[in-house]
């Protein structure tokens, strides 16, 4: 609830909005205490005194009652209208639609069926027919606007309740025996309550509109009795003459409408985890640069250079160092591994590299990443976006979500080529077979109109190769390509790289938390840790020899086949998190090696005949690069 209020603070026009919101209610509450007028009593010597008088602070109306006794108890009177329809319309609603959503089938048909019959219908036209059946009066009025709102909480309320009915823990819960209604209100409910929640708030201030609108036709509150809408009404035919009699009630019409609607905005930004989170705002086209301190100098180490790199995430006033002074090289037709664990910085450092890093919170902070020399951080975003898919190309983890799954597989791959290329569709079309066909997919004449569900994960994750190398790059990052795929397909998806690497002479910087896949395809190796470079070297050498304990307990994590019987040994503890680093080594905490002296300052990546290792007591430190 805390965190709920400071994320609602934060948002200064729900705040307002709040604020002013508090005030109306208050007011509204303590009108009996406050020394006003009778509202409903007349006095027709005073009628249409006007604002300001003596005795009438916002005048008379043309019965000479006093304005802000009517004001304030009729906002009473519309407030409570408001809330309990939008309370009715909500809990009814919401039932039918979570028993609809979660029962489906013929339940659904015939409920839904029912709510679309009266959503046919203008909502204002039932509403009034409503009224017109059930007479006159402010109850009566109520009952008609909950009604007409009822079939927009239900379609709501419904759609949400489909997707979390058929989740894998509703199933777990009807599996342990639970009944219907139980699952309903311990499993269902509580996902669906913010929606219920969002959508009411964005719903009151729409209601009290209609609550309004009824009474200024005459069907809602009935005289002498005020609401806001009423005195509308009544002061129609005034409103030349006397206009301050209709603007008074219309203007706290729109202050309430506008402060609700303000407020309800920001409660379901605040209540929204995806909002909360960040997920539902748009990134920038490229990764926010803010670098503070000198661009290192160019090296020429090769094709794909990136020096001292630092990406940063900023989440609120914390400060995520993904990325910390990484470096790496690689070279046309040679393939570097970069290894870790989840969260070590993999991912990040290869998305550094063509600023496709989310923007907010992702910044790039410190480095550079120069492509043939060229550095690319801070790039005009027309440069970076011409590189993309041309010069440097991605394939990420799981092709089903990269791949649009509304258009066929030979679409994408022509789309793709046709952004970097003008080329006539029956050149895309004849160029995306090859591609396909260089990737191995049999017949690809024919899967070319294949949609990426009529495909298997191999498959895909071949086109998503296909689409990698669809505008010849120089170079491929490969984020984790075979992680979801079986052995076998892995297997094939490894020797196709390696074979591409081979004869088009692609340089490759592959992403894995896998040795066994590093040591089949990489030259050599870098191993991350925290957002670091731990250890770096031929992959032959640090395979035989690892020297960094982080590298070795790594591999240790690993089975191998004919070994015989060995205990493997996890790595104990968790990552430490990157906006809170400990002094020295970061690994310390989990290393059975550690000494007072690796936690007293930074530890530096030292070079040593081709390897480098960021470590004081490493295992074999005679180890050589050339083993
Ligand atoms: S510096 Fe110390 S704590 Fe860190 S990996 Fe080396 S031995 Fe372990």
């Amino acid at each position: 609830m805390i965190a709920f209020l400071r994320l609602l603070s934060r948002n200064r026009l729900a705040l307002a909005g709040g604020i002013v919101m508090l005030c109306v209610v208050l007011l509204a509450l303590i009108a009996p205490l406050l020394p006003l007028a009778d509202p409903d009593v007349t006095n027709t010597a005073h009628r249409f005194k006007t604002p300001f008088t003596e005795g009438a602070l916002l005048g008379t109306d043309h019965l000479g009652r006093d304005l802000l006794a009517r004001l304030l108890w009729g906002t009473r009177l519309s407030l409570m209208v408001g809330f309990a329809a939008a309370m009715i319309a909500a809990t009814i609603g919401a039932a039918i639609g979570i028993i609809a959503g979660y029962f489906g089938g013929r339940t659904d048909n015939l409920i839904m069926r029912g709510v679309d019959m009266l959503m046919a219908f203008p909502y204002i036209l039932l509403a009034l027919a409503i009224v017109a059946a059930l007479g006159p009066g402010l109850f009566n009025a109520l009952i008609a606007v909950a009604t007409v709102n009822i079939p927009f909480f239900a379609r709501n309320i419904r759609g949400v309740t489909v997707g979390i009915a058929h989740r894998e823990f509703v199933d777990a819960a009807r599996l342990s025996g639970m009944s219907d209604a139980r699952i309903i209100l311990t499993e269902i409910l509580p996902n669906v309550v913010p929606v219920i929640v969002i959508a009411m708030s964005t719903t009151i201030g729409w209601m009290i509109l209609e609550t309004a609108g009824l009474s200024f036709l005459g069907l809602g509150s009935q005289p002498p009795q005020a609401d806001l809408g009423s005195m509308l009404g009544e002061a129609r035919s005034a409103l030349i003459t006397n206009p301050y009699t209709s603007v008074v009630p219309g203007v706290m019409i729109l202050i309430i409408v506008m402060a609700i609607n303000l407020l309800g905005d920001g409660v379901r930004d605040a209540l929204d985890p995806r909002l909360k989170s960040g997920a539902l705002s748009r990134p920038m086209a490229a990764t926010l640069v803010n670098r503070t301190g000198p661009v290192p100098e160019p090296k020429g180490n090769g094709l794909l250079e990136v020096q001292d790199l630092e990406t940063q995430f900023h989440v609120k006033n914390r400060v995520y160092k993904a990325i910390d002074g990484v470096s790496l090289h690689v070279k046309p037709g040679e393939c570097l591994g970069i290894i870790g664990e989840s969260g070590s910085g993999k991912s990040v450092t290869a998305l550094s590299v063509m600023g496709l890093v989310a923007s907010p919170p992702g910044v790039i902070t410190g480095g550079a990443v120069r492509y043939d020399g060229t550095d690319l951080i801070g790039a005009p975003y027309k440069h970076l976006r011409e590189m993309r898919g041309k010069n440097v190309a991605y394939i990420f983890q799981d092709p089903l979500a990269t791949l649009h799954p509304l258009y066929k597989v030979g679409d994408q791959l022509i789309e793709a080529i046709r952004s970097h290329y003008s080329i006539s569709s029956a050149e895309g079309r004849k160029k995306a077979i090859d591609l396909l066909r260089a990737v191995r997919i049999p017949n690809p004449e024919k899967r070319i109109s294949d949609y990426p569900h009529e495909m298997s994960g191999g498959m895909r994750q071949r086109v998503g190769i296909a689409m990698a190398l669809a505008n010849d790059p120089d170079i491929i990052i490969a984020d984790e390509p075979t992680t979801a795929l079986d052995v076998t397909v892995q297997a094939q998806i490894l020797a196709l790289l390696d074979d591409l690497r081979k004869t088009r002479g692609l340089a490759i910087v592959f992403i894995t938390h896998d040795f066994g896949v590093v040591a089949q395809l990489c030259d050599r190796v870098a191993v991350m840790y925290a957002g670091r470079i731990v250890e770096e070297g031929p992959t032959k050498a640090i395979l035989d020899a690892p020297m960094h304990p982080y590298t070795a307990r790594l591999m240790a994590c690993v089975p191998e086949l004919g070994e015989g019987k060995r205990r493997l040994e996890a790595i104990p503890g968790l990552p430490p998190v990157v906006d809170n680093l400990p002094t020295g080594c970061a690994f310390a905490e989990r290393c059975h090696k550690s000494q007072t002296a690796c936690r007293g300052s930074d530890i530096a990546l030292v070079f040593d005949t081709g390897r480098a290792v960021r470590c004081l007591f490493p295992d074999n430190p005679n180890a050589e690069a050339a083993q």
